[in-house]
């Protein structure tokens, strides 16, 4: 397998550790009518870091991916700022 591509799939499970702690942690969501992922909006990532921290001094298996902990924290950060605060299904039904 190639460096980059090896690199490609390391972050989209990056990607997706960090989805699932920032929708345990309500920085994201899923809306239940269409299943896009979601920002609430909130800009205080301070528990999804705490939490993050947490699984790493666990060794939890889903943070072994990540190189150190500053890369886990600034992937949520990236990851989470990406998404937009609405769901393109509903914004589509407001349009209609
Ligand atoms: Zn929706």
């Amino acid at each position: 397998m190639g460096q980059a591509k090896r690199e490609a799939e390391r972050q989209e499970q990056m990607h997706h550790v960090v989805v699932e702690i920032a929708k345990k942690t309500d920085l994201l969501y899923e809306c239940e009518a269409h299943g896009y992922t979601i920002s609430t909006g909130e800009v205080d990532f301070t528990s999804a870091y705490k939490y993050a921290n947490t699984m790493y001094s666990n060794n939890d298996p889903r943070t072994e991916i990540f190189k150190n902990r500053n890369e886990l924290t600034d992937t949520i950060k990236r990851v989470v700022e990406d998404y937009g605060t609405t769901c393109p299904g509903c914004e589509k039904v407001d349009r209609e």
